[in-house]
C-alpha cells in the first residue's frame, strides 16, 4: 500500500499525504470577470444551484473589492500548518454564516418581487 507524496506549500518538505495537512488557499487571479446574468440569479434562487449562487455572490462582493480570487487546494507539513486548523474552523464558520445570510437575502428579494407582482395584478382586477 502506497500513499501519494505531497509537497509542503510553504517549506517544500515532502511526505506521504496522511502526514500532510490539506489546506484551501485563495489565489488572486486578478483577471476573471465575475459577471452574473439573470439566469444565474434565477438558478441561485429557485434551484439552489451552488455554483450559480457562488457566481452571483462573488460578482457582487468581488466587484466592491475589485479583487478576483479562486480557491486552490495545497498541502502543508505539520510544522507549517501548526495553529492553522483552529483559524480555519473559525473561517469556515464565518463563511457558512455569510452564505446563509446571502441566501436569505436573495430569497427575500424574490419573494418581495413576486408579492409586488401579485398585488399589482390584484389591484388591476379590482378596477
Ligand atoms: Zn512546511
Amino acid at each position: 500500500m502506497s500513499y501519494t507524496k505531497r509537497t509542503c506549500h510553504k517549506c517544500g518538505y515532502r511526505d506521504i499525504q496522511p502526514n500532510m495537512v490539506q489546506k484551501t488557499i485563495t489565489v488572486d487571479t486578478g483577471s476573471s470577470k465575475a459577471a452574473f446574468d439573470k439566469k444565474s440569479l434565477f438558478a441561485a434562487t429557485f434551484l439552489d444551484d451552488k455554483k450559480a449562487g457562488a457566481q452571483v455572490h462573488k460578482s457582487i462582493f468581488a466587484n466592491n473589492k475589485r479583487k478576483y480570487t479562486r480557491n486552490k487546494t495545497v498541502y502543508e507539513c505539520r510544522d507549517c500548518a501548526g495553529g492553522w486548523v483552529q483559524r480555519s474552523k473559525l473561517g469556515e464558520a464565518l463563511h457558512k454564516f455569510d452564505v446563509f445570510l446571502w441566501k436569505l437575502f436573495v430569497r427575500a428579494f424574490w419573494i418581495m418581487v413576486i408579492f409586488l407582482c401579485i398585488s399589482f395584478v390584484m389591484s388591476q382586477q379590482n378596477v
